[in-house]
């Protein structure tokens, strides 16, 4: 049977430590589906379609990755899909108990589904699109933090005019 699974995220914009992840997961299962969620607390950054966007750019190169909006349940969603497994990373010790709780709700809620942790890469520790955000708005370099290839249009947005 084949494999896969999903990496679910707001990605609001994609970091490095995503594509880290995303990449990992690609060499590690047969299809990798990217879920960007629609249904964030507040207002994004960029919308879902933008989101969308920048993933596709950024992965190009990988030919088993799928990237899509999706909304509602991952514990639905995944059954729909036929997923098997959740697959995320896990920065800092800080990470763990949000993300021990949803492991569990979501087995509760379709007890086919695993959810798999890859430790993030020590270069990736201290990176979150939120991290981004505040550099950029303050007039600092993104660089090492997001892919090249969307570098200048996560600016754009992101950056101040100077
Ligand atoms: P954030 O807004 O904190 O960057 P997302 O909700 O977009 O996070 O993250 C989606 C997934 O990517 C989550 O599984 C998260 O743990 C993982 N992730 C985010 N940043 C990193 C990173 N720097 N290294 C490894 N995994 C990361």
């Amino acid at each position: 049977m084949k494999t896969k699974v999903i990496c679910p995220g707001s990605f609001d914009p994609v970091t490095l430590g995503h594509i880290d992840i995303i990449t990992r997961a690609s060499k590690m299962f047969d299809h990798v589906v990217v879920g960007v969620l629609n249904n964030l607390a507040k207002t994004p950054s960029f919308s879902t379609e933008e989101r969308i966007e920048l993933l596709r750019e950024a992965t190009r190169d990988l030919d088993n990755i799928e990237i899509v909006g999706f909304d509602g349940l991952l514990a639905d969603y995944t059954r729909q899909r036929g997923i098997t497994a959740i697959v995320k990373g896990l920065r800092a010790v800080s990470d763990f108990e949000y993300e021990f709780q949803q492991a569990l709700i979501n087995k509760k809620l379709n007890s086919d589904l695993e959810t798999l942790f890859l430790t993030c890469s020590s270069d990736y520790m201290y990176l979150s699109s939120s991290i981004v955000k505040q550099v950029a708005a303050l007039g600092g370099d993104i660089s090492s933090f997001v892919p090249a290839c969307v570098h200048d249009r996560i600016l754009e947005r992101l950056g101040t005019s100077k």
